[in-house]
């Protein structure tokens, strides 16, 4: 679940003494992952493409696609974005690669770069394409009616819950030797057999984490 959960600037925004949805709240695939553990729960569902008309907002208006019409700019985004997992250019920006005019900006910019977490001028067309090919769910956009998904996942992973350790910035991971050697921001050390990073690339590609032997340079540049 993402950090934004763990941000206490924006929790502390709610006086509400039960969980709150602050925004992270859509399950995205009815066979994804998670849209299987909500599944198993018998959780009641809210299928959100039946729910609202997507609005697009061009020369300050929003507006759903039949109204544009045949507006050349927002057809531009839309058939740039839809097609996406059969994006066959150039590891370039999702700005360089859709090419769509100024007016198209703003639209494209939270399509294809908002939506990955960041701006279209900095997410990677041919990365997210890769991604999406590799996509197995249906990508049904769902949320669940009454149980915040943050109950859901405390719930599912209760057993290892008390063993996640919050706060705790890791410095550096030895893999050199038959243990791997995590040591944190304190100097603390873990010792591992086996260790999965999942932090941002941002994260990796700043050096955050020291990894020794140094990871091969093409993950680096990826
Ligand atoms: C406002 C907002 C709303 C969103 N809404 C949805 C939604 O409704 N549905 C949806 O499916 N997706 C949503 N997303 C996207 C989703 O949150 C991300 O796709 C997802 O969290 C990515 O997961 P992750 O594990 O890759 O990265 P993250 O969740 O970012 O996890 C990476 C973790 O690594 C930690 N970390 C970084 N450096 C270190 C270090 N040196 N040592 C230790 N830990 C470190 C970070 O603190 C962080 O907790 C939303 C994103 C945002 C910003």
């Amino acid at each position: 679940m993402r950090s934004l959960r763990n941000q206490t600037e924006i929790l502390v925004q709610t006086s509400a003494d039960f969980p709150v949805e602050l925004g992270a709240e859509v399950v995205y695939g009815t066979d994804s992952a998670m849209g299987k553990i909500v599944s198993k729960y018998n959780l009641a569902k809210i299928d959100l493409t039946t729910q609202a008309v997507d609005q697009y907002i061009l020369d300050s208006a929003a507006k759903s696609k039949e109204v544009w019409g045949a507006d050349p700019d927002l057809n531009a985004v839309l058939n740039f974005v839809n097609g996406l997992p059969t994006y066959s250019g150039g590891d370039v920006s999702m700005k360089q690669a859709a090419g769509v005019s100024t007016r198209g900006d703003a639209l494209l910019n939270s399509m294809a770069g908002n939506l990955y977490g960041s701006s279209s001028d900095r997410v990677g067309a041919k990365g997210v394409s890769d991604d999406l090919k590799i996509k197995a769910h249906d990508n049904k956009p769902f949320t669940v009616k009454t149980n915040p998904l943050q109950d859901l996942l405390s719930s599912r992973f209760s057993q290892i819950v008390s063993k996640v350790q919050l706060n705790t910035i890791v410095k550096s991971i030895n893999y050199s030797g038959d243990k791997i050697v995590i040591t944190d921001k304190e100097g603390n050390q873990i010792e591992a057999g086996k260790v999965i990073v999942t932090t941002s690339l941002g994260v990796l590609k700043g050096g955050g984490i020291a990894f020794s032997p140094a990871l091969p340079l093409p993950r680096l540049l990826l």
